[in-house]
């Protein structure tokens, strides 16, 4: 398999990384901790990942995009997170981020939380991924850990994706707690990388945990659309949205700006442990939201089957 594929360096300089960051965020939060630390175990509870780490050869890929969701479903635009860590130069990456689940498996659309270690010379792929669909049976979320029923290692559409050695390592922790502006968390930390360092690229990954409050979240029907969506007002009657509670594991990928590869520029699927998961928008709860999170800038930028006509709906 192979896909049109683009790849470019980024701006990751580190300890102007943090003075940006806690600076940017006291703007968002009442309460801003921006530290270096080592990674904790990310193999620990509440996070369960496969490997210990986010260090080490980081990547960016974004793959796909919304235009092959809508206005109508490509159908053909099925990937494989195995291939995609060939294609970044880096097999056996340890990938985490967000996309959509893979339908040609599944059988139905679903919000998908990529948490792969990918195949190697000398390691088996592990699937630690969720996906999170509507319940048919009473239209609430139902979260599954994708290796329960599935043994394959796909994914449809578009997806944003943070790969890495999966090592232990520095990461920049960022704490921040009672929410006094409009940003969402994530979105808080891009925009203050955007003014920083302007038309030069930064991206980052990681997980934070949403440690008190409730967020915003959506999940995508399992049927796509059979009337063309095309407005980001169609986009929204067709999502379900919901409340979900702390604590919520999140898989953030983002890049400050857009370097002319037609990106989403933030993303960010959550999963838990009490049956909750789907795609973050923002805390409902700015009084008394605890964010914690763990981040490493990326290396590398790579953007994999850029669809050829786009738009601008859809990317919320
Ligand atoms: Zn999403």
């Amino acid at each position: 398999m192979w896909w049109p594929n683009f790849c470019l360096m980024l701006n990751n300089s580190f300890v102007c990384l943090l003075l940006v960051l806690q600076k940017g965020l006291k703007d968002n939060f009442a309460d801003v901790q921006v530290s270096v630390v080592d990674c904790p175990d990310l193999t620990k509870e509440p996070f369960t990942f496969p490997v210990k780490g986010i260090c080490g050869q980081t990547r960016i890929a974004e793959v796909g995009g919304v235009p092959y969701l809508m206005p109508l479903v490509n159908k053909k635009k099925v990937y494989d997170l195995n291939e995609i860590a060939k294609e970044i130069k880096l097999p056996g990456a340890f990938i985490l981020g967000a996309g959509a689940g893979p339908f040609q498996t599944l059988g139905f659309n679903s919000e998908f939380m990529p948490v792969v270690q990918t195949a190697s010379e000398h390691n088996h792929p592990v699937n630690g991924s969720y996906f999170a669909r509507i319940n048919p049976a009473d239209g609430k979320c139902l979260l599954e850990k994708y290796s329960q029923k599935y043994h394959d290692f796909g994914c449809a559409l578009l997806a944003n994706l943070f790969a890495s050695e999966g090592q232990p390592g520095k990461v920049i922790e960022v704490q921040a707690k009672r929410r006094t502006g409009q940003l969402n968390f994530v979105t808080c930390m891009r925009q203050t990388l955007e003014k920083h360092y302007g038309n030069k690229p930064v991206g980052m990954g990681g997980t934070f945990i949403v440690q008190k409050g409730t967020v915003k979240a959506h999940i995508m029907p399992a049927e796509f659309s059979s009337c063309p969506l095309t407005s980001d007002e169609a986009v929204n009657k067709w999502l379900h949205f919901y409340e979900m509670k702390a604590p919520l594991v999140c898989l953030p990928v983002f890049v400050s700006k857009d370097p002319g590869l037609d990106l989403r520029l933030e993303h960010t699927h959550f999963f838990s442990h009490h049956g909750e998961g789907g795609h973050y928008h923002y805390d409902t709860t700015p009084d008394t939201v605890e964010y914690l999170g763990y981040f490493s800038p990326a290396q590398f930028l790579y953007r994999i089957d850029q669809p050829k006509e786009t738009h601008a709906f859809g990317r919320d």
